[in-house]
């Protein structure tokens, strides 16, 4: 009998460690995945979703066609339980799937009723059903304050890396630059007020004082407010509230909500208060052995970015794939941030280990980066949800160290 391994969830961390044993081991293996939905997501794709740049269908794969190109299972349907004592996933319509391993890669869920008011007055581009809202508002955005920024996230116990007030600020950077590039184009810009708030101590907290440097004259030149330690509360028609009790003017606040882990994975005793699942260094759960988790969901993925769901899938696939090859070829987790944030026209690249006590700090501006965005978008669509071959990222690597330090 082949080692049974079922992955939950199928988006930048699922298709990580799916592909992971498609390449090593594929016949010795039998994966069954599981996702509520039939299409994976792409979410770095969706702030292009809404602002009508690219069709919503660019940022959906088929999941089950592909699985099942490589002679494995997909099953669509909702996780609502796990027992880790008996190794058995339970589905929403009651039935059972058993595991030898098990890949939790669910990503986080985006507790958009945590703000009040959100549901009125709140935007967001954090799912599509959100972005395409945003798309439809776009239109009308003359003579308005935006504010934009993300809110603090209460993490649990197990995140015991050093966590950030917000779970992933690229995206607020990204919709703050198009936006402004949006407006400039249409000769709007000088008629909307832009503010970008932060839950934390600074603006993009998870890179270092290089990264910052270089960013802060591009904020500055497109005029964008930044205000910093500003925990959102409630959003109004006509302002949002912080915790501090200060407001701001605001006819638009596109935000992204706090995350958290599901509350079926608390009641399955699998996870911290929060949601998330601890796990040691190589995604595997401190108690239950068998069970591993990549992505979003990790406790201690920070922040909550696509690279490293990829990178923690890598790693726990490679350990799985030693223990059923009884042969040791772990791939280390080195966490690294990478991510390109588009601006219109151009893009700024960020590749930075600074929060991981490495000395990597920079960024890349300029239309190459913007090609290299939809390079990467494309490859991950075309391929099905495949990232670039290893070779592209260590040249991109050592190009960039190079470019950079001349
Ligand atoms: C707007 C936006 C832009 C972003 N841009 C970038 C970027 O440019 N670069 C970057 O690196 N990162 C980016 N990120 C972050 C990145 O998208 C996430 O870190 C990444 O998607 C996490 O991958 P994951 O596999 O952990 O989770 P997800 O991609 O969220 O996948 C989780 C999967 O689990 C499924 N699922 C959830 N619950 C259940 C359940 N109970 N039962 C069955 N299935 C379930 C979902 O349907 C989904 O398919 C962005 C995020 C956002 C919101």
């Amino acid at each position: 009998m082949k080692p049974k391994v079922v992955i939950l969830g199928s988006g930048f961390a699922g298709f990580g460690a799916f592909y992971s044993f498609v390449k090593k081991i594929n016949d010795k293996v039998d994966i069954t995945v599981v996702d509520s939905s039939v299409f994976s997501l792409s979410k770095p794709i969706l702030p292009e979703v809404a602002f009508g740049e690219r069709a919503l269908n660019e940022a959906l794969i088929p999941i089950g066609k592909y699985i099942e190109k490589y002679n494995h299972k997909f099953i669509r349907k909702e996780v609502k339980l796990i027992k880790p004592d008996t190794n058995q996933v339970i589905l929403e319509d009651d039935s059972i799937i058993a595991y030898d391993y098990l890949i939790i890669s669910l990503g986080a869920v985006k507790d958009y009723d945590a703000i009040e008011g959100f549901r009125e007055y709140g935007y967001s581009i954090c799912d599509y059903t959100q972005a395409l809202r945003f798309l439809d508002r776009r239109a009308n955005l003359i003579g308005n304050n935006v504010v934009i920024g993300a809110c603090l996230t209460q993490w649990g116990s197990a995140s015991t890396v050093k966590t950030l007030a917000a779970p992933c600020e690229g995206p607020i950077g990204e919709i703050m630059f198009m936006l402004d590039h949006y407006l400039r184009k249409h000769n709007r810009r000088s008629n909307t007020n832009i503010t970008v708030f932060t839950p934390g101590e600074i603006f993009f907290e998870d890179v270092g004082e290089r990264v910052h440097k270089n960013m802060e004259p591009i904020i500055g030149k497109s005029n964008i407010n930044v205000v910093t330690k500003k925990i959102l509360k409630h959003i109004d028609k006509e302002y949002v509230e912080f915790e501090d009790s200060s407001r701001l003017n605001c006819d638009m606040a596109i935000i992204i909500p706090p995350y958290r882990g599901p509350k079926f994975l608390i009641d399955s005793n699998i996870s911290d208060e929060a949601g998330f699942v601890p796990t040691d260094k190589h995604m595997r759960h401190p108690t239950f052995k068998n069970i591993f988790a990549a992505g979003d969901i990790n406790a201690t993925s920070m922040p909550k970015l696509g690279h490293i769901a990829v990178k923690q899938s890598h790693t726990a696939a490679s350990v799985i794939i030693s223990e059923i090859m009884q042969k040791e070829e772990i791939i280390p987790f080195e966490p690294e941030i990478l991510c390109i944030m588009n601006r219109g026209e151009e893009a700024t690249l960020i590749l930075s280990d600074w929060m991981y006590g490495g000395n990597r700090d920079l960024t890349f501006n300029g239309k190459i980066s913007k090609l290299m965005k939809m390079g990467f978008d494309a490859f991950y669509f075309y391929s099905h949800g495949k990232m670039p071959p290893k070779w592209s990222e260590d040249y991109l690597n050592k190009l960039l160290v190079k470019c950079l330090n001349k």
